[in-house]
């Protein structure tokens, strides 16, 4: 499909389903249209997968399973690889899907959201590399094989990076799989489907039913022949799948919603202060706050919320609102109008509650008439309670809370039912080093500390189990066997 850089995507329709190396017609006619939310056009069409487009799905990742799961590890590795490179040839393509279907911002797009998925199925080759796949126990042969068919579902917000995240570790672990991407944000899906096929995957390995999560995802959940579930999005539906899958007690690993603290430590001052809650700002509103992993509390000691609160009004007023498509946009639209309403009522919620707010607010930014857009929102005075402080918003609110000392900081960074991520800075690293220790979250970033490709990511408590990423990632698709000889 021909793409203009800078010029509105021509409408892409996508009639088919890709099944057992075929794309193939889906069982029923009708269609979801996918809409850019910059300028809230249509800007393309695909099938609403159903059951039966799923069970020949499965079927045909079921009869690919034994032969994929007999390759070497190592030759498996060498097809994400190709994979890669395909995917590398249409890295154009993909940052100007993504931003059209998500409203992400370039500099992001091409960073984050379609660079580093490349770098997720480059990157296998070294991660296999780590796994010790067979070792003796006494006289018996433990061996770790890969669990068998995977269904995959996956949300809009980073919406290849996740596909890769699941994709590239199960079939690296010698896994087939059915994708579910969401509705919201699938021809990027396609674009990777079509990158697998031209890296010549074998038929049946990777196959793609898009869809509705209730219909298809839930096919997908319930299918005896599925062994396990790889689920990314909201704590609701994760619980669905969850419950679904236990009828045939299959596993599942669950990467949900997160209210993640920033805890700023009382010896942060001048320069280290302003560095800090200026970092805060930009790890609360990446891709316009519709992060997982999104420092969305910021806590404060008591006697320097005047100068933080001063500094986050300047760092969030000095963010770039606008059209996604131009690299000086720091923050694009919201990815739906649904999504908008939801972060709206949020921020509607937030003031009604008592909080003070800062900067931003529920009306449309000035100037930006069309587009799903909400301004950078910064709340003080927050209380534990509020809604605000409570709940994962997905969009662009910060909310600041204050503590007395580090006991009561650390008692608020885990007064939640996530625990996803957080982060801890502070002049004394040591110090910020035990507070991080204290802290119930899957990832805590200390000072400017950073997860990379190649480190643990997902969540405790009601942010779910199992993890994503590098060895860690991949050995979730692997089941262990013992052969007593
Ligand atoms: P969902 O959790 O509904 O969507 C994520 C994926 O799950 C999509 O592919 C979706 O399909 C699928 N899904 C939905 N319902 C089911 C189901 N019953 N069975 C199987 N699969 C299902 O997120 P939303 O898009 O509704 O966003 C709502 C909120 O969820 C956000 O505001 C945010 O708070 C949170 N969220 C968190 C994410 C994270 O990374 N932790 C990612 C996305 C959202 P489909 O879209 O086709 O229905």
């Amino acid at each position: 499909m021909a793409i203009e850089r800078g010029i509105m995507r021509e409408s892409i329709v996508r009639d088919t389903v890709y099944v057992g190396g075929a794309w193939i017609r889906p069982s029923g006619d009708d269609m979801i249209e996918v809409v850019n939310p910059a300028s809230e056009q249509v800007i393309g069409r695909i099938p609403q997968g159903t059951p039966e487009d799923v069970n020949k799905a499965v079927i045909a990742a079921d009869a690919a399973r034994s032969d994929w799961a007999a390759r070497p590890a190592m030759e498996r590795a060498k097809m994400a690889l190709a994979i890669a490179e395909q995917l590398a040839d249409r890295r154009d393509d993909l940052v100007e899907t993504i931003i059209s279907e998500l409203g992400a911002p370039r500099k992001l797009t091409e960073v984050v959201h379609v660079g580093a998925a490349i770098e997720v199925f480059s990157s296998m080759a070294e991660i296999v590399n780590e796994i010790v796949l067979e070792e003796m126990v006494g006289d018996s042969l433990v061996l770790r094989e890969p669990i068998g068919v995977v269904g995959c579902i996956t949300p809009w917000n980073y919406p290849l990076l996740q596909i890769a995240a699941k994709i590239a570790p199960a079939i690296v672990a010698g896994c087939t799989v059915i994708l579910k991407p969401s509705e919201i944000t699938p021809h990027n899906a396609y674009l990777l489907a079509e990158a697998i096929e031209a890296a010549g995957l074998p038929p049946g390995v990777f196959n793609l039913v898009p869809g509705y999560g209730p219909v298809v995802g839930e096919a997908l959940a319930s299918h005896p022949l599925v062994d396990m579930v790889s689920f990314t999005g909201s704590t609701r539906a994760g619980r669905r799948v969850s419950e679904l899958a236990a009828a045939t007690v299959k596993k599942t690993t669950l990467e949900l919603g997160g209210k993640s603290p920033n805890l700023l430590l009382d010896d942060l001052e001048g320069p280290a202060l302003e560095d800090a809650v200026n970092k805060a700002i930009r790890s609360a509103f990446p891709n316009s706050g519709q992060n997982c992993g999104a420092l969305s509390r910021l806590l404060v000691p008591s006697d320097k919320l005047p100068q933080v609160e001063a500094l986050a009004t300047q760092a969030a007023e000095a963010l770039v609102l606008g059209d996604p498509r131009d690299a000086a946009t720091d923050l694009g639209p919201l990815v739906s109008a649904v999504q908008r309403e939801r972060v709206r009522g949020y921020i509607g919620k937030g003031i009604s509650e008592g909080a003070r707010l800062l900067t931003g607010g529920a009306e449309a930014p000035p100037g930006l008439n069309s587009g799903y857009y909400v301004q950078p929102t910064v709340f003080a005075d927050v209380t534990p309670e509020m809604t605000i402080a409570r709940e994962e918003i997905f969009g662009p609110v910060l909310s600041i809370l204050s503590y007395k000392d580090e006991e009561d900081a650390v008692r608020q960074a885990n007064d939640t039912e996530y625990g996803l991520s957080a982060a801890v800075r502070g002049i004394d690293a040591e110090r910020a080093r035990r507070v991080a220790r204290q802290i119930r979250a899957g990832q805590v970033m200390v000072n400017d500390g950073r997860r990379t490709g190649l480190t643990p990511f997902g969540g405790l408590k009601q942010s779910g189990y199992g993890r994503e990423s590098g060895r860690y990632g991949l050995e979730e698709f692997l089941v262990t066997k013992a052969l007593h000889l």
